[in-house]
């Protein structure tokens, strides 16, 4: 029976770090977090934001723009943010209406700012094993991974997802460690193969948004699988791995809610501090 692998204990700890951090930098520390029109999901990850943020002594300015911006009114508005000085870390919330592209938005955003990690200049350091400032989710994975003293070096490892979020860049933080990284996507599905890829992989990390994506079954024995799928069901939260039948074959497994998400936020204020620290 698998070990469950929960975000908050490793959280917690972060959280100390980042409060003993910022006292004895005397750092002061502004989140400055951009909502664009009302969305219920947005909603939700604001308030944990504000909730963390307020925790560690963050201050956390939130700006809610109509949902009827337009994206040079959104680039204008960041450009703003840019030139604050007393604001530290930029970030934009998801979802964006249909007539902002989060892809061109997210290149205005100073570097120096860029607490989520997705400039072009962060993921080209990335690329080259340089970056402070990492995406969240994929660092948050790599937090859980840390937590159990996995020796990553030469472990075949499955991602099942390749969004510029969560799969490509957790690739390259794992392809640094010197893992054997495969990353399936909807092709490998349609092509018939993930089954293979994951009955394969002694590290499985999963993030589609697809509930029950991943049969129990196919989970190798003893494999540390982490889910980061949300998926609503029935008014319940659940991953995208098949909790109940996996948990009997792995040797860890994060539970959904209560994995990776917890660790999100806090990799999100660690990247705050590690970018208040570079403009100092
Ligand atoms: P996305 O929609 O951008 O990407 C989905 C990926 O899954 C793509 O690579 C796609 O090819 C792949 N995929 C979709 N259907 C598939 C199938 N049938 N077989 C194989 N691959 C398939 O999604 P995203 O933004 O990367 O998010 C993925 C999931 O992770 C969502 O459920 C999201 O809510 C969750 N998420 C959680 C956190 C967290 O902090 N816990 C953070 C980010 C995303």
């Amino acid at each position: 029976m698998a070990k469950l692998l929960e975000g908050k204990p490793i959280a917690e700890r972060i959280k100390e770090d980042i409060k003993q951090q910022i006292q004895a930098l005397n750092l002061k520390p502004v989140l400055a977090s951009i909502q664009v029109g009302e969305n219920p999901g947005a909603e939700a990850y604001v308030k944990s934001q504000q909730k963390t943020a307020q925790n560690l002594g963050i201050e956390y300015q939130l700006h809610k723009l109509a949902q009827d911006t337009t994206e040079k009114a959104l680039a204008e508005f960041i450009q703003k943010l840019n030139s604050d000085k007393f604001v530290n870390g930029i970030i934009v919330q998801m979802p964006l209406p249909l007539q902002i592209d989060y892809k061109r938005i997210s290149q205005f955003i100073l570097p120096e700012k860029d607490v989520e990690g997705m400039h072009p200049a962060n993921i080209g350091k990335l690329l080259f094993g340089k970056a402070k400032i990492l995406p969240c989710t994929p660092q948050a994975v790599m937090e859980l991974l840390h937590s159990i003293n996995l020796n990553l070096y030469g472990k075949e490892v499955a991602i099942v997802g390749h969004s510029e979020i969560v799969g490509k860049p957790l690739s390259l933080l794992l392809l640094d460690k010197f893992a054997t990284v495969t990353v399936c996507h909807i092709g490998t599905s349609q092509a018939g193969k993930l089954e293979e890829h994951v009955r394969l992989a002694e590290v499985l990390i999963v993030a589609a948004g697809k509930a029950g994506l991943i049969k129990g079954e196919w989970i190798k024995q003893d494999a540390v699988v982490i889910d980061v799928g949300i998926n609503r069901v029935a008014d319940k939260i659940v991953g995208d791995v098949e909790f109940e039948e996996a948990q009997k074959r792995a040797s860890y497994i994060t539970p959904v809610p209560g994995g990776v998400g917890p660790l999100t936020v806090t990799m999100l204020m660690r990247n705050l501090v590690e970018a208040t620290k570079l403009q100092q």
